[in-house]
């Protein structure tokens, strides 16, 4: 069957005709699938790369999007662009829908047209979404922090309470529930959000505003657990909750959130009590929830999933009984890997690596080992922490090694050096260079979500195509019969005169 065919009794469904070489899928173009895609290039295979979007996300910088720090496109570049002269290997936009193990076919959908990928190998890297632990309705009013357009409506959301906040207090408003920011989860994202949107509040917007004082703003942390960043051990919680209190954050510990609406939310302690805080702009970076993608895989393999619905892999990252599929990344529950970049990096290559090995009739590797190459959290500009092996780093020099070390894994040349201008800007100087927010950035999610399938609605089906090329004859005509009549000075001449 040749590509564009359509099976007669399934019109939309196209089946992507195999090439004569070891065809390998790669779904996601996050940290897993971009590396992993990467290191097949010099290997003698056909590489299809899957994605939801079509641009490569750095997510650890999406906080300084969501801020107005940098511009999207610099933390999200093109994945076709970025993999334009890697000739093996073919981008396609879709969400994977189904993995059929079986027969090693991968369903992909996007806006109604539905493409079946087969595979040889396959590296499934879809990595994970926010959970927000069961109450998925609290995401109407708290967005997490996952995606461009997360980052995006939440920077509509925090430039939005202020401009509301400045619109209330010139009618003779209370606007205290606009000027209160409230982020829930004191894990890395959660600390840098806060530390950012109190440095805005405290210092980048002091002098744009004539009806309130944004210095009055309060920006709340709150985070079930006893402590800020457990992950970086006491020590270095305790310092980097003492800095955010500096920088004005109010930090609210063994505070569990129980309620999530428009106005506000509800926390409860420990000891049963409750408080209600009022709070227009919330930010939920809680906790994250594996692509569901897994729970396919698991039922189809028997392996098991835990609590973050990450499945077991074998020690050399495949599926028990697939031993042509791996899966990498957030995706995965093995030896309490942590959920970073370096995880789904080095396990992609090594995917890579062992696919490529096969076909040359290598021995099998020895079972994936991650190298750790530390952590980093940013607090606010010229303070973070660091960990590396046994050394912990604390203030500037783990602020300037965050900012080698980003500035390093920031995907391409010219983002490197806009991404260097813009902390040029907002760093040394008070400005941020992306502080454009529109009404579609805060609401079209909402309203998507509204729709019974989102998106698919607004456009027309595969099928409906033959009307809109009607349409474009008889437009093309029309403006062919416009030219026709400028060229020859007919305007305005009488008709049959
Ligand atoms: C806000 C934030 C800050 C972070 N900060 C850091 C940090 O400072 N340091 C660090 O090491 N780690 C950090 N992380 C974690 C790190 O980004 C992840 O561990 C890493 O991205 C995991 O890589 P992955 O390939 O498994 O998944 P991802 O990078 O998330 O990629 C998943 C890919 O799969 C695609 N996808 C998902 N579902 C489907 C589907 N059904 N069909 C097709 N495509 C699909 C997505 O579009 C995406 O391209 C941060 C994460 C977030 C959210």
């Amino acid at each position: 069957m040749a590509a564009g065919d359509t099976q007669p009794d399934l019109p939309d469904r196209v089946i992507v005709p195999r090439s004569d070489k070891h065809q390998v899928v790669v779904i996601g173009s996050g940290f897993g699938g971009l590396f992993g895609t990467k290191a097949l290039r010099k290997a003698d295979v056909d590489v299809t790369m899957i994605a939801k979007t079509t641009h490569h996300l750095f997510q650890p910088l999406l906080y300084q999007v969501a801020t107005g720090i940098l511009s999207e496109g610099e933390i999200a570049p093109p994945t076709r662009e970025v993999l334009a002269n890697q000739k093996n290997a073919q981008v396609l936009l879709g969400e994977v829908t189904e993995v059929d193990l079986e027969n090693r076919l991968i369903t992909s959908h996007v806006l109604g047209r539905e493409l079946v990928t087969p595979y040889d190998s396959l590296i499934v890297a879809a990595g994970a979404g926010q959970s927000y632990f069961g109450n998925d309705h609290f995401a109407e009013f708290a967005p997490g922090m996952k995606s461009i357009d997360d980052a995006l409506e939440l920077r509509g959301r925090i430039f939005g309470a202020f401009e509301m906040a400045e619109l209330g207090a010139a009618r003779g408003e209370n606007v205290d529930h606009l000027l209160t920011f409230v982020v829930v989860g004191a894990g890395p994202t959660g600390v840098e959000m806060a530390g950012q949107i109190a440095e805005l509040a405290h210092r980048t917007l002091t002098r744009d505003f004539r009806a309130i004082s944004t210095r009055q703003a309060r920006v709340i942390l709150v985070d079930a657990a006893p402590q800020v960043l457990p992950p970086f051990g006491a020590k270095l919680g305790k310092w980097t909750q003492e800095k955010l209190e500096a920088l004005g954050v109010e930090v609210l510990l063994g505070a569990m959130v129980t309620d999530v609406d428009e106005r506000g939310l509800t926390v409860k302690y420990k000891d049963g009590s409750e408080q209600r805080i009022e709070a227009v702009a919330k930010v939920w970076a809680a906790g994250v929830q594996a692509n569901p993608l897994g729970k396919q895989l698991a039922e189809q393999t028997g392996a098991p999933l835990d609590r973050a619905g990450r499945i077991s892999v074998n020690p050399d990252l495949t599926l028990p009984g697939y031993p042509e599929v791996f899966v990498v990344g957030d995706m995965i529950s093995l030896d309490n890997l942590p959920g970073v970049a370096q995880v789904a990096i080095q396990g992609a290559k090594y995917a890579a690596k062992e696919i490529d090995g096969r076909l040359q009739g290598k021995p099998a590797q020895a079972p994936f080992k991650y190298f750790d190459k530390g952590s980093m959290a940013i607090i606010s500009r010229f303070r973070a922490v660091a960990m590396v092996g046994k050394l912990r780093l604390t203030g500037v020099v783990a602020w300037l090694m965050w900012l080698v070390v980003h500035l390093f894994y920031i995907t391409g040349f010219k983002n490197r050096v806009t991404a260097v201008i813009r902390w040029a800007v907002s760093f040394l100087g008070k400005g941020r260079s992306e502080r454009t927010s529109t009404e579609q950035q805060i609401f079209a999610r909402v309203a998507l979500q509204r729709l019974a399938r989102g998106a698919t609605d607004l456009v027309s089906e595969p099928g409906e195509y033959d009307d809109a090329e009607r349409r474009r004859t008889e437009l093309e005509a029309q403006a062919a019969e416009e030219a026709r009549l400028s060229d020859e000075n007919k305007r305005g001449v009488k008709v049959g005169g």
